[in-house]
């Protein structure tokens, strides 16, 4: 979909034991994993006291003239980062930059600064919790309630574990948390069902200790990994190595699947595999289940980037021709403004080259990632026909996407998915496309490495691992069936909070 759809927020944290500055590994750990989150960015150093550091948009490049004076701005031995897309909170230039993690939470008696990947199920009830007890109180992003609870449960217990303790048994949802505390010593968490990454590394002269959301934010910097925190772990940072604290038993695994069809990096590590290895497979599981389809095709073109190790897999099992006929514009990263109506294609024209002299007189099998809006696809399939494709089989590697995210993935009604309304052959005729192919759930499942029970497959599957989230789904899924028009993001809509 090559951008059409967004994760939450991606963090990165680090804290030095040889004195030195850590920014430049914040920076870049940051950086490495700009594609969870381009909204804002943000960053909060140590060194005796916090600094804080938040700006719209993608982490920038820094000149080499400009680097000393970042250094002296983000000063300290530990720092912690966010790059964020809102999934919660107002989309206006000052909610935006208001929302932007890391955020500094401070009473009377403890203080923290904190940063976070994923969504709150539960938020109203902690949001009113907060309003009555502080009117002044105003709500920008979930990460906020988490370190309100955080400091006012360490107010009262002095303890950090125990207090992330409490987070963990309150609150519902997605929630991989990276820290510092008023020290400025670094720690982390994952919910109970471990929906989001977050990993731990170490520098390889052992100084420094680092914790990502996505593996490739280690080796940007040349970090060794060490593990994947547990559903419901604690880490706090030491000069000897991380210490682990398994704070509540795991409920039950439940990492989100769509990070392996899209959202994660193809060079990051889930599971016990690269994230490319696992979307090769899913070509080939795809060769397998509509071999019809590429029999009849003529040549194989992908969507980059999602596509392309999929296009590889479905090319090496069928011996069938992938012809790099679509090709990304490197340095556009920007959504496309379409400002008149004969401006149809700019979404794809900024963004991708698509070679019609590859496709004409063709049919074609492209492979893509998922479809969730089915207006982007629409809009592809439109263009290669122009350009002469004489078939066109769509190849998706999610499985029908049914119900919405709870966890900090954009798409929160039922309304707005495509495949929640139609079936296949349905979609395929909206969306103009001769077939669309999904991977089926049992062949995507074997290929992550993952058992079924280890993954969240909510929006698949409409079993969504947590309580409150499943409530909510049903209660709206019967209204959205009886004609009910959804008004807002389904868990601001729902009765049942
Ligand atoms: S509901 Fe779908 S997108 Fe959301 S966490 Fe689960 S698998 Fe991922």
């Amino acid at each position: 979909m090559y951008g059409s759809l967004k994760e939450e927020c991606g963090v990165f944290g680090a804290q030095q034991f040889n004195g030195s500055s850590v920014f430049p590994y914040i920076y870049w750990g940051l950086r490495a994993q700009n594609h969870r989150g381009h909204q804002s960015h943000g960053m909060i150093t140590y060194d005796g006291d916090f600094h804080t550091y938040k700006a719209l948009d993608l982490v920038p490049k820094i000149k080499k003239a400009d680097f000393q004076n970042w250094l002296r701005k983000l000063p300290g031995f530990a720092a912690i980062g966010n790059i964020r897309y809102t999934t919660s909170g107002g989309t206006d230039e000052q909610s935006l930059i208001n929302g932007t993690q890391p955020f500094l939470v401070e009473t009377e008696k403890a203080k923290l600064a904190v940063s976070f990947n994923g969504n709150l199920v539960n938020h109203f009830k902690l949001r009113n919790q907060f309003e009555e007890s502080a009117p002044q109180f105003c709500y920008e992003c979930d990460v906020e309630l988490i370190g309100r609870k955080l400091v006012m449960e360490l107010a009262k217990k002095g303890d950090l574990a125990s207090s992330v303790k409490s987070c963990m048994n309150e609150i519902e949802g997605a929630f991989s948390v990276i820290g510092l505390t008023r020290n400025g010593e670094l720690f982390g968490f994952k919910d109970p069902y471990g929906i989001k990454p977050l990993c731990c590394g170490n520098s390889p002269d052992d100084t420094i200790r680092a914790v990502s959301s996505e593996t490739v934010g280690l080796n940007i910097s040349g970090f060794e990994y060490d593990f994947e925190l547990e559903p419901g772990e604690f880490i706090s940072a030491t000069k000897d190595g991380f210490v682990r604290e398994q704070l509540v038993p795991c409920k039950r695994r439940a990492l989100c699947a769509f990070e392996f069809a899209y959202f994660a990096r193809p060079d990051s590590r889930l599971g016990n595999k690269f994230v490319y290895e696992v979307r090769e497979e899913f070509g080939r599981n795809l060769a397998k289940e509509y071999g019809e389809f590429i029999k009849d095709a003529d040549v194989i073109i992908s969507l980059p980037e999602t596509g392309d190790d999929v296009a590889l897999g479905l090319h090496e099992a069928t011996g069938l021709r992938w012809e790099r006929a679509v090709r990304r514009h490197r340095y556009v990263t920007e959504r496309a403004f379409i400002l008149l109506p004969e401006e149809r294609y700019a979404t794809i024209d900024r963004k991708l080259n698509i070679l019609g002299s590859k496709i004409s007189g063709k049919k074609v099998a492209v492979t893509e990632d998922s479809i969730v809006r089915g207006d982007t696809t629409t809009v592809v399939i439109e263009k290669l026909r122009r350009m002469g494709a004489k078939k066109v089989y769509m190849f998706i590697t999610f499985p029908r996407i049914i119900g919405p995210c709870f966890y900090g993935i954009d798409m929160a009604t039922y309304g707005e998915l495509i495949g929640s309304r139609h079936r296949p052959e349905e979609i395929a005729e909206i969306i103009g496309a001769d077939a669309v192919n999904y991977q089926s759930i049992g062949a995507f499942v074997k290929s992550t490495g993952l058992r079924k029970d280890e993954l969240c497959l909510g929006c698949i599957t409409g079993k969504y691992p947590t309580p409150l989230a499943q409530k909510m789904a049903d209660e709206m899924r019967e209204k959205f069936e009886n004609g009910y028009k959804e008004t807002g993001r389904i868990y601001e809509v729902s009765s049942i909070i």
